[in-house]
C-alpha cells in the first residue's frame, strides 16, 4: 500500500499510513482508529519532526489520581480537531511538520523505581535521532526525566511553565512527587531559573528560586500579550522547554485534573499564550496533569488536545507554514 492510497475513501490513517504521511485523510470524526490527531502510529522518529509520546502514570499524584488515562483521553478529543484547518491559523500544520503518534511508553506500575529512567530513557532515544517530543501525561512528575533528557543535549533549558502550582515544594531528591520535580530540575541545574516563567500560579512556594513567576491575578490584571512580552525578553534565544500543566486553567474550563484551583485563566487566555509562543527556540513539549474520571463531557481533554494541537501549530509556523486568517483576529 502506497501512503497515498485513497481508494476507499480514507480512514484509519493512523495505522495505514507511514511517515512522513503529509496533510491528511478523511476520517469519521466519531469512528476509527485514534490517534494524536490521527498521526501514523509509528517509531520511527528518525522519519519524524515531531514525535507524540503517551506517558499513562499517576503514581506521584498528591491527590485526585486518573491522570495515566489522560493520553487516551487527549487522543479521543483531538479527533474533531484533526480535521478542520488550524484555527486561527489558517494551514494545515503536517503540510510542513511530520509528526507521528509513539504510542505510549511503556512504563511498569509494579516496578515504580524503574519509571524515571524508562522515560528518559525513551526521550534520549527520540531527540537523539534530532526529533522533537511533545508528551502527552500522565501527572506533572513525568515532566522530570524528560527535563533531564532534554537538558542533555541542549543544556539548561529555559522552562515556560503554565500550572496553578509553581511544583516547588521541597524535595529530598528521591521523592515521587508532582509537587517538588521543578525544585528538583532547577536544583539538578537542568532548567535556568534567569531564564525561566511560570504562568499561571495560585499557589505559594517558599521561595521563586530565581523563576519569574506570573501569577494569575497578574494575568488576569495585565492579559496574554503582556505575559508573552515578559516571556520573550526573558527567555530569548535559550533553548526553551514548555510545559503546560492543564490545571493552569481555571477549573471552570479543565475540571478533569487532579490537583484543581479556583481563580485561573480561561482556555481562550492560556490558547492566545501558546499561540503567540512563535518566536521561542523550542526544543520540547508537554501536556500534563489530564485526570478522565473527574473530566465532564471531554471539556479538560479537549482543551488539552487543543494546547497540543496549537504547540505543533507554532512549530509549523517556525518551520514556514503560512495561512489566511478566517477573519478579523
Ligand atoms: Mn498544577
Ligand atoms: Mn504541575
Amino acid at each position: 500500500m502506497t501512503t497515498d492510497d485513497t481508494d476507499d475513501g480514507g480512514g484509519d490513517q493512523a495505522f495505514r499510513r507511514t511517515p512522513p504521511a503529509p496533510g491528511r485523510w478523511a476520517e469519521m470524526t466519531y469512528g476509527g482508529a485514534l490517534s494524536f490527531l490521527r498521526r501514523p502510529y509509528s517509531r520511527d522518529a528518525a522519519a519524524a519532526d515531531v514525535v507524540v509520546a503517551g506517558m499513562p502514570y499517576d503514581g506521584a499524584t498528591t491527590f485526585r489520581p486518573g491522570a495515566r488515562l489522560g493520553p487516551r483521553a487527549i487522543r479521543a478529543a483531538s479527533a474533531s480537531l484533526a480535521e478542520l484547518a488550524a484555527f486561527p491559523f489558517g494551514f494545515d500544520p503536517f503540510d510542513t511538520l511530520s509528526v507521528i503518534d509513539w504510542g505510549d511508553c511503556f512504563l511498569d506500575p509494579h516496578h515504580p523505581g524503574s519509571i524515571p529512567g524508562a522515560i528518559a530513557d525513551h526521550a534520549r532515544h527520540v531527540l537523539a535521532t534530532g526529533a522533537k517530543l511533545l508528551t502527552l501525561g500522565g501527572d506533572h512528575f513525568v515532566t522530570w526525566p524528560l527535563l533531564k533528557a532534554h537538558a542533555e543535549r541542549h543544556g539548561p533549558l529555559a522552562l515556560v511553565q503554565f500550572d496553578a502550582h509553581a511544583d516547588v515544594w521541597e524535595d529530598d531528591g528521591g521523592r515521587f512527587d508532582h509537587g517538588t520535580m521543578m525544585l528538583r530540575a532547577l536544583r539538578e541545574g537542568l532548567v535556568d531559573p534567569a531564564r525561566s516563567v511560570q504562568v499561571g500560579v495560585r499557589t505559594h512556594g517558599a521561595s521563586d528560586y530565581g523563576v519569574d513567576v506570573l501569577t494569575a491575578p497578574w494575568l488576569r490584571r495585565n492579559g496574554p500579550e503582556a505575559a508573552l512580552d515578559v516571556i520573550r525578553r526573558r527567555v530569548r534565544d535559550a533553548p526553551a522547554y514548555v510545559s503546560f500543566d492543564i490545571d493552569c486553567l481555571d477549573p471552570a474550563f479543565a475540571p478533569g485534573t487532579g490537583t484543581p484551583v479556583a481563580g485561573g485563566p480561561s482556555s481562550a487566555e492560556a490558547l492566545a499564550l501558546v499561540r503567540g509562543l512563535v518566536d521561542l527556540n523550542i526544543k520540547g513539549m508537554d501536556v500534563m496533569e489530564v485526570s478522565p474520571p473527574y473530566d465532564h463531557a471531554e471539556v479538560t481533554a479537549l482543551a488539552a488536545a487543543t494546547v497540543a494541537h496549537d504547540l505543533l501549530c507554532v512549530l509549523a509556523r517556525q518551520s514556514g507554514a503560512e495561512g489566511r486568517s478566517p477573519g478579523r483576529l
